[in-house]
C-alpha cells in the first residue's frame, strides 16, 4: 500500500487535458488522494517528504470511465449468445435472472465484474441492476469508484414488486449514499418498452426535482424503435423529450437506430449518448453513428454493457472495438482517432456521468484516479507512438498498476481489495448452480 502521498515515474502521460497529448519523462505528484502536479521526473525525484513509485515503460493516463454496464450479470456471461437482442432477452436472460437474481447472485457477480474491470483499467464504472445497494458496497469495497443507477421497470422483480416499489427503494439508496466520495446514485428506467409513460414520467418529475442523472437504454435496435412507432406512433427519443425525461442529465444507452432528426433532438437538449461498440456488434443491434452525434456537438461516452452480451468488461478492449466500428461504420478512417477513443473512454465517459469536475483526465485538483499501462510487451513494440498502442495494439492485460482517489487497488498485477483464487470458486459454484 502506498502512503498518501506519493510521486509516480514513467515514460510518458497522457493527460487527456492541456496543450500535449502526450507528455514524456513526467511524473504525476499525489497528495491526500489528489493530484498535485505532473513534473518532469529530473524535478519530480528531487522531492524528498513523498514515497517514489518507478514505473520504467509505462505509460499514466486516467483511469478509464465505464459509462454503461450490468456488473452481476458475469455469471450469465457465455450463457446465451449468438441470438438477437429480442430473443437473448425474452427467451434466455430474463428466465434464467427471475429464477436467480438475488443479493447472492449481485454481491458475487458484481465481484467478479470488479476484478475484471480493474485489472483492465477500469476506475470509474457506472451499474444498472436489480439490488443495487449490493452493488454500491461491493464496487466501493473492490476499490472502484461507481454510479449506481436504480433500475425503474413495470416487470416486478425480486428486487422490487411494483413500479413505486423501485422508485421508493432507489430513493431510498440515493438517501443512504449522499454525500459518499466514491458512489452517486441516479436513475435507471430500463427502456421505454418496459416501463410505462406514467412511471417514465414520474421518473422524470423526481430527477429533476433532485437534479439526478437518468440512464436509460434507448434506440437500440431498429425493431425497438419500429414497434414503438406503431403502438404509439413516436419515437422513443421524442417520448423522452415530450415528457421531461431529456436533458444534460440523460445518458442516452446504444443509440443505434437513430436518423439525423434523433440526433438533432439529443444534441437540442443537451442529452449524453453512451455507445457500448461491443455489445451492439455481438448482438448485431447495429452501430451507433459517433461521428455524426460528435459533428453535431453531442458528448458520446463509452460502456461495455453487461458481461452476457459483451462478453469482456475490459476497458482498453472496449476503447479499441470504439476505435475500429466508427471507422468501419462510416466508411472513414479518421472517424476517431486513438487520441479521442482515449477521450471518449475517460473525460467525455466521467462527463456523461456528471464526474468530469473529480476524474476523467490529469489535472491538478482532481482525484488521483489513474493507470499504469505496460509498453513493454512485444506486442507494443516498437513503440513509436503511445496513443496508438493503447488503443490499437493492446490485448486488454496490460494495466499493472492503478489508483483510485489516491488508494492503490491493483499492485504490480495484483488487486489489492479482491481474491482473485477466491473468485474463481464462487463462478464455479455459480456455473454447477445456473446449469443444474
Ligand atoms: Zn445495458
Amino acid at each position: 500500500m502506498t502512503s498518501a502521498n506519493f510521486v509516480v515515474h514513467a515514460d510518458a502521460i497522457i493527460p487527456v487535458s492541456g496543450t500535449e497529448n502526450v507528455l514524456k519523462k513526467h511524473s504525476i505528484v499525489v497528495r491526500d488522494g489528489v493530484i498535485a502536479a505532473l513534473l518532469p521526473s529530473s524535478d519530480a525525484r528531487e522531492l524528498r517528504d513523498v514515497d517514489h513509485i518507478d514505473l520504467p515503460g509505462h505509460a499514466l493516463m486516467p483511469g478509464l470511465v465505464n459509462a454503461h454496464g450490468h456488473a452481476a450479470m458475469t455469471l450469465l456471461r457465455g450463457y446465451a449468445d449468438d441470438m438477437s437482442l429480442a430473443a437473448w432477452l425474452n427467451d434466455a436472460i430474463w428466465p434464467l435472472e427471475s429464477r436467480w437474481v438475488s443479493p447472492e447472485f449481485v454481491r458475487d457477480g458484481t465481484d467478479i465484474a470488479a476484478a475484471e474491470m480493474l485489472l483492465s483499467g477500469i476506475t470509474t464504472s457506472s451499474d444498472m441492476y436489480f439490488f443495487p445497494n449490493i452493488a454500491a458496497q461491493r464496487l466501493r469495497a473492490a476499490g472502484l469508484r461507481a454510479q449506481i443507477v436504480f433500475p425503474v421497470m413495470n416487470i416486478p422483480t425480486a428486487w422490487a414488486d411494483s413500479s413505486q416499489a423501485y422508485l421508493d427503494k432507489g430513493l431510498a439508496l440515493r438517501d443512504h449514499f449522499k454525500g459518499d466520495d466514491l458512489i452517486d446514485i441516479g436513475f435507471g428506467p430500463h427502456s421505454t418498452y418496459t416501463v410505462d409513460e406514467a412511471v417514465l414520467s414520474r421518473t422524470a418529475m423526481l430527477a429533476n426535482e433532485l437534479d439526478a442523472a437518468v440512464q436509460i437504454h434507448l434506440h437500440e435496435t431498429a425493431a425497438e424503435v419500429h414497434a414503438q412507432v406503431e403502438a404509439t406512433g413516436e419515437r422513443p427519443i421524442d417520448l423522452l423529450a415530450r415528457i421531461g425525461l431529456l436533458g444534460p442529465r440523460t445518458q442516452c444507452v446504444h443509440m443505434t437506430a437513430v436518423g439525423n432528426q434523433d440526433i438533432a433532438t439529443v444534441a437540442e437538449y443537451g442529452a449524453h449518448v453512451i455507445h457500448c461498440p461491443r455489445s451492439n456488434m455481438k448482438l448485431a443491434s447495429g452501430a451507433c453513428p459517433v461521428k455524426k452525434f460528435k459533428d453535431a456537438g453531442v458528448n458520446v461516452a463509452l460502456g461495455t454493457d453487461g458481461a452476457a452480451s459483451n462478453n469482456r468488461l475490459n476497458g482498453l478492449a472496449e476503447m479499441q472495438a470504439a476505435a475500429l466500428l466508427a471507422k468501419l461504420d462510416s466508411g472513414d478512417p479518421t472517424a476517431l482517432s486513438a487520441s479521442e477513443s482515449i477521450r471518449m473512454a475517460t473525460l467525455d465517459s466521467a462527463r456523461a456521468l456528471g464526474l468530469d469536475h473529480v476524474t476523467g483526465s490529469l489535472e491538478p485538483g482532481k482525484s488521483a484516479d489513474f493507470i499504469a499501462v505496460d509498453l513493454s510487451e512485444i506486442n507494443m513494440a516498437p513503440n513509436h507512438q503511445v496513443e496508438s498502442n493503447v488503443v490499437y495494439a493492446s490485448s486488454g492485460t496490460e494495466v499493472t498498476w492503478s489508483w483510485v482517489s489516491g488508494n492503490n487497488v491493483v499492485k504490480n498485477r495484483q488487486l489489492q481489495h479482491l481474491d482473485i483464487a477466491a473468485l474463481r470458486d464462487t463462478a464455479a459454484l455459480w456455473r454447477a448452480k445456473l446449469s443444474g
